[in-house]
């Protein structure tokens, strides 16, 4: 290293001095010590390193002003929330890295009652004894699906690693070879039965799979019977697979449970809102499968959670497994799964009072509307280095319901144009400059454009205030 850089490094003041200065003092006594002195190293290390590596060394690099201001922005970072509003126009509604369904304000509210005030949780208020925590969720579970009984957990993860927990620790179950799944975010079911401690059958192919595959994979050591709703794809062409109500019928004859993990599993009928049909809760009860497992977070509009409901004899053994104890949920999460649940009530009130159904439910037109609002706005904002129109595109439900679906939508389709029309370069670098705004705007990137599917923009006005800053940017 030259002599002349050395010097001037060695002449960077150390932690305790900075910590010495009477501004740095004042940040201390507002936002605690540790944590400015935290700031101030991690300033001073990357002040050393910017000089180690520039050839300039220059001395405004390590100016008083340079490192108190880099101390200050590092703590408002830290002090500031982690999680973040986002703009999801992703065209993704259920969107598993944006945090899935939206809440209703019922449910909102009676969270910030759960999370602020002593509650009923596990309590009997009439008899002043011990209540039940699922108390709160499963006479709204039962009388919405037809089932005897049912167990929330906190995700549906932990409901099906529950059940066959439950059910088949050191047994057998049969799953057919096209129902072998692997979620996002690393669910994958033969992973998660290895773990619950019970061997996985597979039977029958990827493409078919028959009643008598099932039939003949019975043994003395077969504890359930499964099916799986794959949810995030679909098998098309040649195919067969068991209808719930054939395997129902089997179960019941060989005496051994069957259990469908739905995935989704919607509660209402999807198709009464003009939406894709998906299947329900309550339809796998009627067929009598005697366990269905589904989320909390995903076509039903609430909370992350999971739900089994199904035989009052099964859902017994079930709040027996110590495991429960381990994968409860919350009772921020039950109080807003109860909101959720009572507006079940009224079914035909659902697409205006549930966000998840209202966006999904949100016609082409509608959201067409929205864009005409934003268009003219985004092309001033983004600059003439970049085309913005109004295009058709389709939304995706997400998490895993209805793979092969997809509803029309609009979009703002950005383009870079001149020079760097086409390059993919110009494009991230616009979606960066709109992650990078107060608010983050996320789209998607997709045949050299950058889409910005409007289906999930409520408030427009918030979104112009954003996009303003973004000339500036
Ligand atoms: C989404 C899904 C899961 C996992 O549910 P989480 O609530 O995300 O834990 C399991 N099985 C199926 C079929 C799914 O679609």
């Amino acid at each position: 290293m030259p002599k002349q850089k050395n010097s001037v490094l060695s002449r960077l003041p150390s932690v305790d001095r900075v910590l010495g200065w009477p501004h740095i003092g004042t940040l201390c006594v507002q936002n605690g010590r540790a944590l400015v002195t935290e700031a101030v190293r991690a300033v001073l290390d990357d002040v050393r390193t910017e000089m180690r590596e520039s050839d300039a060394g220059s001395n405004q690099k390590f100016s008083e002003a340079h490192i108190f201001e880099g101390v200050e922005r590092r703590v408002a970072l830290w002090l500031t929330p982690s999680l973040r509003p986002v703009f999801n126009l992703t065209g993704t509604v259920l969107h598993t890295n944006l945090g899935r369904a939206l809440l209703p304000e019922e449910a909102i509210e009676a969270m910030a009652m759960a999370a602020r005030q002593a509650s009923n949780l596990e309590y009997d208020i009439r008899s002043g004894k011990r209540g039940e925590r699922n108390s709160h969720i499963d006479g709204w579970v039962k009388r919405l699906t037809g089932a005897d009984a049912a167990v929330v957990v906190n995700n549906n993860a932990a409901a099906v690693l529950l059940v066959l927990n439950t059910f088949a620790r050191r047994r057998e179950v049969p799953v057919s070879r096209g129902e072998l799944i692997e979620i996002g975010g690393a669910f994958r079911l033969p992973e998660i039965m290895a773990r619950a401690g019970c061997k996985l059958v597979e039977i029958g192919t990827t493409n078919r799979t028959h009643l008598k595959d099932y039939r003949g994979a019975i043994t003395d050591k077969t504890a359930l019977l499964m099916k799986v709703h794959t949810s995030n794809y679909a098998v098309s062409g040649f195919t067969a697979s068991v209808a719930e109500r054939q395997l129902a019928d089997l179960g019941r004859d060989s005496d051994i449970p069957v259990v469908t993990d739905l995935g989704s599993g919607s509660l209402v009928d999807l198709t009464y809102y003009g939406l894709p049909d998906e299947p329900t809760v309550a339809g796998m009860i009627e067929a009598g499968v005697d366990l269905v497992t589904f989320s909390g977070d995903k076509l039903l509009g609430g909370p992350q959670a999971g739900i089994i409901a199904g035989r009052g004899d099964l859902i017994a053994r079930i709040k027996k497994n110590p495991l429960l104890r381990a994968l409860r949920c919350d009772k921020v999460t039950l109080s807003a799964l109860n909101a959720v649940l009572t507006m079940y009530a009224r079914p035909e009130k659902l697409i205006e009072k549930l966000p998840t159904l209202r966006l999904l439910g949100r016609s082409a037109d509608d959201i067409e509307c929205v864009a005409r609002q934003v268009l003219s706005a985004v092309r001033r904002a983004v600059g003439d280095k970049y085309d913005v129109d109004v295009a058709a595109c389709r939304s995706q439900i997400g998490s895993g319901a209805m793979p092969v679906d997809r509803l029309e939508s609009t979009a703002l389709r950005l383009r870079s144009t001149g020079a760097s029309r086409g390059s993919g370069r110009a494009l991230n670098q616009l979606a960066a400059r709109l992650r990078a705004l107060p608010i983050p705007v996320i789209g998607r990137i997709n045949d050299d454009a950058l889409w910005l599917d409007l289906r999930c923009l409520e408030g427009v006005d918030e979104f112009l205030a954003q996009i303003e800053h973004l000339e500036s940017s």
